[in-house]
């Protein structure tokens, strides 16, 4: 049993012969105290044996800051400081990400490697790109159509989703969108979707580009989202452009200035796809740090290209990878939902300094 008046050995780096040591006391009032004390040659000359004693976690972390070590094994270090030392880890520049890999074991104890170098990256990332497909929604309980019973499992929604659909065969083409909305009407934005929304309010996230048409980024609270593939969501005359809603669609109404038919502003196969979300979304990734891909295939043209136009670093997060992971920095494979709260947990240690 330590005595509160006794220093006690927090956090000791380096190697047997050359270390630095952070020690801390507790005072009375609860308040800590800590205080640096180094051993070894080389460190007697240009690096402060003894530094004054300071307060505060991060001030007894910054002790380590500037040392001439060249090897900084983690040699001791107590419970107490992991907390702190876990957030100095993921954010400061002091700690190579070499370093972190080596002491995550000990002091973000569970964590997987991959998510504590995607939450260090996203931490020190000032532009920050999310590129999202089908992935993301699918734990939002987005029914697949192509694999559920009843009427629609006689019919692929690619021969449904098209102009010619709209042209030729409308009623089919307006039930198909019209059991589409009427499903989205249950289905809410899940956990993942809202940790994306948050990380753009902590200014973590500049942009997120979605080929989803379900609109869930914006019902979880993203504001900066653009819709590579359009919304469902919202409704317009295929032939003169006005806006309608989408009671005007679903009871079958026609437009109230041409006459035309209503359809769901989504990007059919057939159509160009939105040039200004597309050209948003192109020039972020162009400026970005880091760019992240969540629950998308990587096989559809040109969203799969968009990667590949950032000189930052790049991440994937996908159910399956083995195919489609290649040339990016780091594959993590995973569901989007868990992926996201775990990575999210790190970022949350992050943010404590
Ligand atoms: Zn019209």
């Amino acid at each position: 049993m330590v005595s509160v008046n006794d220093w006690q050995e927090l956090l000791t780096v380096g190697t047997e012969n050359e270390h630095i040591k952070i020690s801390g006391k507790e005072k009375k009032n609860g308040e800590w105290v800590f205080k640096r004390t180094v051993n070894g040659a080389s460190l007697e000359h240009g690096y402060p044996r003894e530094g004054n004693e300071v307060t505060g976690w991060d001030n007894a972390l910054r002790l380590l800051d500037g040392s001439p070590l060249s090897s900084l094994q983690l040699l001791k270090a107590d419970p107490l400081i992991y907390p702190y030392l876990g957030a100095y880890m993921l954010t400061s520049k002091n700690i190579g990400e070499e370093l972190l890999l080596a002491w995550s074991d000990k002091v973000l104890t569970g964590k997987n490697k991959d998510m504590v170098m995607a939450a260090r990256w996203l931490l020190g990332s000032e532009r920050t790109v999310i590129l999202s497909g089908a992935g993301m929604s699918t734990e939002s309980n987005i029914p697949d159509f192509r694999s559920s019973s009843g009427w629609w499992k006689q019919i692929d929604p690619r021969t449904v989703a098209t102009v010619e659909a709209l042209d030729s065969h409308y009623d089919l083409f307006q039930e198909f969108y019209a059991t589409r909305m009427k499903a989205l009407n249950q289905i809410e934005p899940h956990e993942g979707h809202r940790i994306l929304a948050k990380w753009e309010e902590n200014d973590l996230v500049q942009l997120i580009g979605t080929q989803n048409v379900d609109g869930l980024h914006f019902a979880a609270g993203s504001l900066n989202v653009q819709e590579l593939h359009g919304s469902i969501r919202s409704i317009r005359c295929h032939d003169c452009g006005k806006e309608g809603s989408t009671e005007a669609f679903t009871s079958h109404e026609t437009c109230s200035l041409c006459g035309g038919r209503w359809r769901p502003d989504v990007v059919l196969f057939g159509e160009m796809l939105p040039q200004e979300a597309w050209e948003t979304t192109l020039e972020a990734i162009e400026h970005a740090n880091l760019v992240i891909v969540i629950g998308t295939s990587m096989e559809v043209y040109p969203a799969n290209q968009l990667p590949a136009m950032t000189s930052g670093k790049t991440v994937y997060i996908n159910a399956e990878t083995a195919e489609t992971g290649a040339g990016f920095d780091l594959v993590i494979e995973g569901k989007a939902k868990k992926t996201l709260q775990n990575i999210n947990e790190l970022i949350e240690i992050g943010r404590r300094r």
